[in-house]
């Protein structure tokens, strides 16, 4: 169960769907602990989504609930996918989205990864 008395982890979400091979992503990297795949409608030059394959509705829950090796693995998986994009001296940035004021549109736990450019302020005014 999610934490905070957000809504139950829905299976049949569009990154759960990914997760079992029902709609196709274009797969970047995969291990035991994650999936990465392009973002369908990029921000920037490199937009990728890395997902944990456990069913986690968010950050919240991940970090609440997540056991420590699939914590540990998301997290080194996240690392080595900027790793091997090329992103670590030019930079880049990750992001995670949760909950409504976070404007999280898709209810499995996602990071963003960002690069390719100049990313700018960390936050839009206003
Ligand atoms: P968030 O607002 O953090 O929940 O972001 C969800 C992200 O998922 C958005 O950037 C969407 O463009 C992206 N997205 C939605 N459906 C797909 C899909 N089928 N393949 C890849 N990215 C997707």
């Amino acid at each position: 169960m999610p934490i905070s008395g957000l809504p139950p982890y829905d299976d049949s979400n569009i990154f759960a769907r990914i997760l079992r091979g029902e709609i196709p992503s274009t797969k970047i990297y995969e291990d035991e602990w994650a999936l990465a795949f392009h973002d369908i409608n990029p921000q920037a030059p490199v937009h990728v989504l890395i997902i944990p394959k456990g069913r986690y509705c968010s950050f919240a829950d991940f970090s609440a609930q997540g056991s420590e090796a699939e914590i540990a693995g998301f997290t080194r998986a996240v690392g080595l996918v900027a790793r091997q994009l090329g992103l670590e001296v030019p930079g880049y940035r990750v992001l995670t989205n949760m909950g409504e004021h976070g404007g999280q549109e898709v209810p499995h736990f996602h990071v963003h990864l960002f690069g390719g450019r100049s990313l700018g302020r960390m936050v839009p005014a206003g």
